[in-house]
């Protein structure tokens, strides 16, 4: 009875693992959608209006599963309707909003081995070869900084996360005892990324005291203004915690002077935090690199090969100057895992991660990185910066009101200087939005509207850049029309 039942379900299960040629046609269905898609995406829009969206409207039974199976060319059907043609399309090079990426391909092809060997690699004795290299992905980021090999760190999703993972080792230094945490300050200016209070929050972090550190008219911090804070805060027995520092902030590109942060730093023995998440690829340029002088005096950095590399979203990294202070926060045992504790000498991804389990996501960086060539990844990089500058002059010739000069590839600008033209170029920006041929985003400073462009889509060339302008021309032509 109990053979029978299970020789009926093995006939079932099988159908997972499928067959030879079974798998061959699932294969060809699924990368002749992706190779497609590619093959196409310069006649795709990069923004599809939601307004005009049919996708909320779909029936859920297209997402849900059901108890029969469905013929894969069915589901992707549906995603490409449904997915590739809606909202913001992150593979376009038309992409210049918020911070975009494209994906690299061999990064997808990454994840394919990764996913179809099942590798584990949290942990050295069940894939020595896998911890070796996502050991080797950390250790040339931490080379990219000028740390050697007692610096560390830890791939995870994103940069949201990297900074959840920084802000533990951190606290775990500073916070012993309950009573500590009221005293903690924090100190960081209203342009950090709205991830670190978050972090913040879930790291329990809550009650600690926020500092918010005046800035300089370009944005980058007041040294005055925090040196102020931090001596305040010494005199009256606080606990001067941590300075969070931006290299590259999300809204305007900028750069924190890192070196006077991390004297200051220093002297109050806090804990410095480098938000690099977009910006810290630019120091693989040897004249962009310079700027980030002082990030090698950090505790922790955080950088997202998500942007920066190009690589499909889902990967970034926090960087730990003193490799122990991660370890020590992160490295826990149990009985069950007694046989891997043999090998606990080597290298293991998941001492350094809040993960066991998790994705093998070093593939996904060395495959393009090792396949690509660093040289290869950094021209791509540096065309960005120029290309940035180069849509700089453009529209600032045209007459457009420009915000500051573009650090590493992201800038401002807008039409008159002051809050009256709001309406005005909010309106352009949902001109462009409606077109969707190419896409920016928008940001409110001091009241102010600005529309917003971020080169780091690997497939901008100067090509979209020029469709950009033009597009941008028009809106602004038609935007003035409707106001007169
Ligand atoms: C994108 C970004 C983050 C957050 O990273 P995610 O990968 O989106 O979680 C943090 N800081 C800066 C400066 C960023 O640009």
């Amino acid at each position: 009875m109990l053979k029978e039942r299970i020789r009926e379900l093995e006939v079932i299960s099988k159908q997972l693992d499928g067959t030879s040629t079974s798998r061959g046609e699932w294969t060809e269905d699924v990368i002749h959608a992706g190779l497609s898609f590619l093959d196409t995406l310069r006649q795709q829009k990069t923004y599809f209006n939601p307004v005009h969206d049919q996708s909320n409207n779909a029936p859920d039974t297209l997402w849900e599963p059901q108890e029969t199976g469905v013929p894969m060319q069915d589901l992707l059907r549906t995603y490409q309707s449904q997915i590739w043609n809606h909202g913001i399309n992150a593979a376009s090079g038309g992409h210049f909003g918020y911070i975009p990426g494209g994906g690299l391909y061999p990064g997808a092809l990454g994840d394919y081995l990764a996913a179809t060997g099942n590798t584990y690699a949290g942990i050295a004795y069940a894939s020595p070869g896998g911890a070796k290299m996502e050991e080797a992905m950390i250790r040339w980021m931490n080379a990219i900084v000028g740390w050697g090999s007692e610096a560390g760190g830890t791939l995870t999703s994103g940069g949201s996360l990297a900074t959840l993972t920084a802000l533990i080792a951190a606290r775990d230094q500073y916070i012993s005892e309950p009573g500590q945490l009221e005293h903690a300050c924090i100190y960081m200016t209203p342009q950090a990324h709205h991830c670190i209070r978050k972090a913040i929050h879930l790291a329990g972090l809550n009650f600690a005291k926020i500092r918010s550190i005046r800035m300089n008219q370009d944005y980058t911090m007041n040294l005055e203004d925090l040196a102020k804070h931090l001596a305040d805060d010494h005199s009256q027995g606080m606990i001067p915690f941590m300075i969070v520092g931006s290299a590259g902030t999300t809204d305007t590109g900028v750069i924190d002077p890192m070196q006077e942060i991390a004297g200051l730093a220093h002297k109050y023995g806090t804990w410095f935090h480098v938000d690099a998440a977009y910006g810290g690829f630019f120091a693989l340029l040897p004249e962009l690199l310079p700027s980030f002088k002082g990030w090698e005096k950090a505790d922790s950095i955080v950088i997202d090969p998500h942007k920066g590399l190009f690589l499909p979203y889902g990967i970034g990294a926090v960087l730990i100057r003193d490799r122990k202070k991660l370890f020590n926060s992160m490295r826990y045992s149990a009985a069950y895992m007694q046989d891997a504790e043999v090998d606990a000498m080597d290298y293991s991804p998941s001492d350094y991660s809040p993960e066991l389990t998790r994705h093998f996501r070093s593939v996904r960086m060395w495959l393009p990185l090792k396949f690509f060539g660093i040289n290869t990844i950094r021209a791509a990089i540096e065309e960005k910066h120029l290309l940035t500058k180069y849509l700089y002059a453009q529209l600032n010739q045209r007459g457009w009101d420009m915000g500051p000069q573009p650090t590493l590839s992201v800038f401002l600008f807008r039409i008159g200087h002051d809050p009256s033209t709001n309406e005005l170029n909010r309106t352009i920006a949902s001109l462009i939005h409606q077109d969707g041929s190419q896409f920016i985003s928008t940001t409110t400073l001091e009241g102010i509207f600005w529309l917003r462009i971020a080169v780091l889509s690997f497939r901008s060339h100067l090509e979209e850049a020029d469709l950009l302008i033009q597009l941008l021309e028009a809106s602004r032509q038609k935007a003035a029309s409707i106001k007169g």
